[in-house]
């Protein structure tokens, strides 16, 4: 009798460590199956992301990137060609409070500025001493550089990616050499311009 119940264990035992194997195994597979998935995806998104490339723009490629963001579909690159953001945007709480209206890009005096977005030169000359390029954008939107001059005429169009300027000249933004740029909608509404320029890698310098 007890070598009878004795069998019955090890016979109990025996299927569920077989049956532990199976549901290991059927994991395995679909651990396989959802990787096949991911790299498919990994595989085909950069490919449709190439066909959504405008023509025309290859040659500055950077300047734009997918657009997820609704808000994003009509500004969508960055000024520089390696943007790295030496400071970031912070939004005043009021309106007459200080904040930092855009971001700054780490960039040598001479760095060239590209159109995030097609429009139009709006502004070149100094302000407050600072040397300073704005241009304003087919969505009413107004890109600030500076500092930043330019030998475009204030009312020349330019395409997304087109040069429209280098960096330098006076500026208080940057201890170092950098570009500021600000992003404003209407009078007073400034923007996060890392918001709409894409999602581009970005190493945050260190302080
Ligand atoms: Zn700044």
């Amino acid at each position: 009798m007890r070598a009878y119940h004795a069998n019955k264990r090890r016979e109990a035992a025996r299927k569920a460590s077989i049956w532990r194997r199976r549901e290991h195994r059927k994991a395995q597979e679909q651990k396989r199956a959802m990787c096949a998935v991911a790299l498919i995806l990994g595989l085909l998104l950069p490919l449709g992301l190439g066909i959504a490339m405008p023509n025309g723009n290859a040659e500055h490629a950077y300047a734009t990137q997918p657009q997820s963001d609704r808000q994003c579909e009509a500004l969508c690159g960055w000024p520089v060609l390696d943007p790295r953001i030496e400071r970031e945007f912070e939004k005043p709480a009021k309106r007459w409070l200080s904040g930092h209206r855009g971001i700054d890009l780490t960039a040598q005096a001479g760095t060239v500025i590209v159109a995030p977005q097609a429009g139009i030169i709006r502004f070149a000359g100094k302000v407050a001493e600072k040397d300073v390029v704005s241009m304003r954008h087919s969505n009413g939107v107004i890109s600030t550089f500076e500092p930043a001059t330019t030998t475009l005429t204030v009312g020349a169009a330019v395409t997304q990616g087109q040069f429209i300027g280098t960096v330098g000249g006076a500026s208080d933004h940057c201890t170092g050499q950098c570009l500021h740029w600000g992003l404003k909608r209407g009078e007073d509404d400034y923007l996060d311009p890392q918001r709409y320029a894409g999602n581009q890698k970005i190493v945050l310098k260190p302080l």
